[in-house]
């Protein structure tokens, strides 16, 4: 029988008072601001906490909408997020996905490789060493110091005091000696020459579409480790998630402020004093976090007028990260999705080495790059898992906002005829690789842009991971939680559904001194 139609996020009402002070206001009711929220709530008392957001429900990126008889969602991977979600009260049930973390397939030329990448690190290595017997000495020596890498990341403090800061050298070397590696950087070190397996290794890079000649060597070796380790995804829509969170912030005496856009941060004498929202209503606060993004938040929200110049030139120089075209399609019941070897997290189809390299040229030129020789696209089949009427969504990254908006706002027909040119494209892909006779069977097709992302988010690039993850700009070479306005925070230490619950955390420990997490990297609360 088929799953009735229905969305959490529909049932999360706004609950604010009318108060014109709080303790703390959230700009952004994503996952961000919801988690610091969480943790916020868990670890202070009586505290006066107002969320504010200026779509209609909470969520954020991570979503799902309703079109035509249709659930379509934004279909995230949850990567290990479970303690935190233990630690919060955060009961959603949760497929997980035990066998194969991803289906891949790379096409060079008339060649077509497939791979079934299997989750858990020891899987992964047998089969890689299966794969690639020549190389299964490079393979051990690589994943080994990936492993030990990632358990020193561990030991870093992000708050770190002085004397954390000194002992990082001796705890954390590893780390140390790769803040300025690239991935590719990673496996050159390890003599990972082979095409095959470098295609293979770099798809932890390019699911965030950034090359892995650019990709911060630690961060997607964190991606890697932690999303293979264990991944999820929700039994329901991708709504629940934070309709579950804000309806806890709410009944544990949290506000919401839906429907509201923040217009201005207001600082005075180098402080912040609360928000100006369009309605011209200001509301106070001691604290504003910015979970929105940092481009708008800080030289248009705060202003230049109250940024040292310095800073004003570190945010000129920031890459944000790519936009995405996104196809949602609704099926007819005739097509067998559960015949078709769908269920996994991702099928990742792209062509071979220097692709992400490519695409991501064609992205920084301010347009794309994907051509017939040249594409990367992801395919994920959500109804395999809801149980509703057959879904299929093929993410295509990267593409930049390049004339996408002008044409919504002022060149409706443009903007239709770009929108199936490149649907065309992807379902042909799709269709070649993973849904054989996929056009016959749709139903009901939606379309997100660049310019969708934007209008959504309040993100003018449409940037679906926040500041890109290269390496110039990780660890703490990334913007500081610290804004230079006092008591203004824009917690970004990272993107992704784990690395915004990281920001919620590593945002309340520095709020408490480190009285939460103990300035730790990763979560490790003091008090379960
Ligand atoms: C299609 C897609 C696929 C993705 N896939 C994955 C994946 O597989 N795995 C993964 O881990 N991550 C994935 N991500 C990324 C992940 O969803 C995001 O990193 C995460 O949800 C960001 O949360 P956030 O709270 O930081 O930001 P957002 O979700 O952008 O939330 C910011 C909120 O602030 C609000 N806001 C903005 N401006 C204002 C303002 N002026 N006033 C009031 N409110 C404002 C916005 O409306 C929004 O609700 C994906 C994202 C997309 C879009």
């Amino acid at each position: 029988m088929e799953k009735k139609i229905q969305l959490s996020r529909n049932d999360i009402k706004s609950n604010y008072s009318g108060n014109d002070y709080y303790d703390l206001i959230i700009i952004g009711a994503g996952i961000s601001g919801l988690s610091t929220a969480l943790m916020w709530q868990k670890n202070t008392e009586g505290k006066k906490t107002l969320i504010i957001e200026k779509n209609n429900y909470p969520g954020g990126y991570c979503t799902a909408y309703k079109k035509g008889d249709y659930i379509f969602e934004t279909t995230q991977l949850f990567p290990d997020i479970i303690e935190m979600m233990e630690y919060l009260g955060i009961n959603i049930k949760l497929k997980r996905y035990e066998n194969d973390f991803m289906r891949r397939i790379v096409v060079n030329g008339n060649e077509v490789a497939e791979y079934k990448i299997p989750a858990g690190v020891k899987n992964f290595t047998a089969y890689l060493k299966a794969t690639f017997p020549q190389d299964a000495d490079r393979i051990d020596s690589l994943i080994n110091y990936q492993v030990s890498l990632f358990s020193q990341v561990r030991k870093l403090k992000v708050i770190p005091t002085l004397k954390d800061t000194l002992l990082t050298p001796l705890k954390a070397p590893r780390v140390i000696a790769n803040l300025n590696r690239t991935f590719s950087g990673l496996l050159d070190k390890f003599k990972i020459t082979n095409p095959r397996l470098r295609e293979v290794m770099e798809t932890f890079t390019s699911f965030s579409g950034v090359p892995s000649d650019r990709a911060s060597g630690i961060y997607a070796t964190g991606a890697m480790l932690s999303s293979m380790t264990r991944c999820f995804r929700p039994y329901g829509y991708f709504d629940e998630f934070p309709a579950t969170m804000a309806k806890l912030f709410q009944d544990r005496g949290g506000e919401i402020k839906l429907n509201s856009l923040v217009e201005k941060i207001i600082a005075e004498s180098g402080k912040v004093t609360g928000i100006k929202l369009s309605d011209n209503n200001i509301i106070k606060a001691d604290t504003v976090i910015t979970t929105t993004d940092p481009m708008v938040a800080l030289r248009k929200l705060v202003g230049d007028e109250h940024l040292p110049s310095k800073y004003i030139e570190r945010l000129k120089k920031i890459v944000m990260s790519t936009s995405s075209i996104n196809i949602a399609l609704g099926l007819d019941d005739k097509i067998d999705l559960a015949a078709m070897d769908l269920d996994y997290p991702y099928n990742v189809v792209s062509t071979g080495l220097g692709t992400s390299e490519k695409l991501f040229d064609g992205f920084l030129a301010g347009d794309n790059a994907f051509s017939d020789d040249c594409f990367h696209a992801a395919v994920i089949c959500p109804s395999l898992t809801t149980g509703a009427k057959n879904t299929i969504t093929i993410r295509c990254t990267p593409f930049a906002i390049n004339s996408w908006m002008e044409w919504r706002n002022n060149d409706p027909e443009k903007y239709k005829a770009e929108k199936e040119r490149w649907g065309d494209f992807f379902i042909n892909i799709a269709e070649k690789y993973f849904v054989p006779g996929l056009s016959k069977h749709i139903v009901v097709k939606d379309i997100a842009t660049p310019a969708t992302y934007s209008r959504y988010s309040g993100s003018p690039t449409g940037s679906l991971y926040d500041m890109a993850s290269i390496v110039t700009q990780f660890g703490p070479k990334r913007l500081p939680f610290k804004t230079p306005v006092e008591n203004l925070y824009q917690p970004k230490f990272a993107h992704g559904l784990y690395g915004s619950m990281m920001n919620g955390v590593q945002m309340v420990d520095m709020l408490l001194d480190r009285k939460f997490n103990n300035g730790d990297s990763l979560f490790n609360p003091r008090s379960k």
